[in-house]
């Protein structure tokens, strides 16, 4: 590495420990700074001077003494980042729908637009329709496009991050996708790609109360059920990018039902909307004058949320239902905690939907299946954004790759 690059490595590590240290507190001054990230006072004056001719953080005089003897500048006075100074777009693609927000550097999604995906359409006209929203999303707010930085996307499926190709998503029936460069081609940001269950779990420990925890198991479950992992604040793809695939977690050996991914037995063939769904459906056929069969004739809301609204009312087919399947992803989360020993396991989609019907069943599982303590020790809990933790996972992607871990190239 020539001296030059070896430099700049350091500015850029320097500076991420800086905008690190600033995302996690509220207010900070230089002295902390310098003593939470190691660098010196005069290391830290350089930086937090060029973040505030960029116009990234403000000094705080409000806890300045009242004889006024500390003035701007000083080591000790307050600094904060201002969240609004640059925005990133996030795209959480679902297999139906995709919601975007424009999200300050907190991530907080404060303008948010859904879009209804055509059936059938080819993924480069999704895209496309998806762009057209992001561009029209970033019109309407009327926020600066220089101060918008980068977009991020989390899509279902095996997400290459490096190329952003999105390799294979039986959901959507995408293979080989070159989704990043397509969402660069018609908006003209810079993107980053990757699996939306990752982008979430990466919205959580940079921006949930998760923030401290070392090693974190995200899973969410839909229309699929997929996992994301995260290790020391930053997430694990493993050796192909597949790491987290829980949703084809064999559960059945023989004789189970055929999975969209082409093998059978998967947990998403026995835990997933589609799949509770379906045997709630069965069950109805089986008992047509009972309650589930009556919430699930009425016209308007969800399949899904007719068989919580049964179980919570006290139907005993829907209740056995919900529980028996619960257990079966209490199993696959006890393999989890026997193979990768997470700290904490977080729960989003239906699970926090039908946390009080569902969590019980999962976590009394997860303790009595893992490994001696394993199980006793880890602790399960919902996600913390509901049903806004896509949208908050994309924009971590995009805040995470062009402005918290951005390589000192140019100004951010
Ligand atoms: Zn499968």
């Amino acid at each position: 590495m020539s001296a030059l690059l070896a430099s700049s490595a350091i500015k850029s590590r320097n500076l991420q420990a800086v905008l690190l240290a600033l995302l996690r507190h509220d207010q900070i001054s230089r002295v902390r700074l310098s003593r939470l990230t190691g660098l010196s006072t005069t290391t830290i004056t350089k930086l937090v001077g060029s973040l505030l001719e960029q116009g990234l953080v403000a000094e705080d005089d409000r806890d300045a003494p009242a004889n006024g003897r500390r003035g701007v500048g000083r080591p000790q006075t307050a600094l904060r980042l201002l969240p609004e100074s640059r925005w990133v777009i996030g795209v959480h693609l679902d297999i139906d729908q995709a919601r975007l927000a424009l999200a300050d550097l907190r991530a907080r999604p404060v303008y948010t637009r859904r879009l209804a995906l055509k059936p059938g359409a080819s993924a480069e006209a999704s895209l496309a329709a998806i762009a057209a929203a992001a561009r029209a999303l970033a019109a309407e707010s009327g926020i600066d496009p220089a101060r918008i930085i980068g977009l991020g996307a989390g899509v279902s499926g095996l997400v290459d991050p490096a190329s952003g190709v999105n390799r294979f998503a039986p959901n959507l029936g995408w293979h080989d996708v070159p989704t990043a460069a397509l969402l660069r081609q018609h908006t003209g940001l810079p993107v980053v790609v990757d699996n939306n269950v990752r982008a979430m779990a990466l919205g959580e420990v940079m921006f949930g109360p998760a923030r401290d925890v070392k090693t974190l198991a995200f899973v969410y479950a839909r229309i699929g059920v997929g996992a994301g992992f995260t290790v020391g604040g930053q997430i694990y793809r493993g050796s192909g990018a597949g790491a987290g695939e829980i949703g084809h977690m064999t559960m059945i050996v023989d004789g189970g039902e055929v999975c969209r991914c082409g093998n059978t037995g998967c947990l998403e063939t026995i835990f997933s909307e589609p799949a509770l769904v379906r045997l709630a459906y069965q069950q109805a056929e089986r008992e047509p004058g009972g309650l589930l069969a009556r919430l699930l004739a009425e016209p308007g809301s969800r399949p899904i949320e007719q068989v919580f609204a049964a179980a919570r009312q006290g139907d005993a087919a829907a209740l056995a239902l919900l529980h028996d399947r619960a257990r079966y992803v209490g199993a696959a989360l006890a393999n989890v905690v026997n193979i990768f020993n997470p700290e904490r396991i977080v729960l989003g989609g239906l699970f926090v939907q039908g946390a009080d019907l569902l969590l019980p069943p999962i976590e009394q599982t997860v303790r009595a299946r893992a490994f001696a303590h394993l199980g006793e020790r880890v602790v399960v809990q919902t996600a913390s954004f509901g049903g806004q933790a896509g949208m908050v996972g994309a924009a971590a992607l995009a805040l995470d790759a062009f402005f918290y871990r951005h390589e000192l190239s140019a100004p951010i």
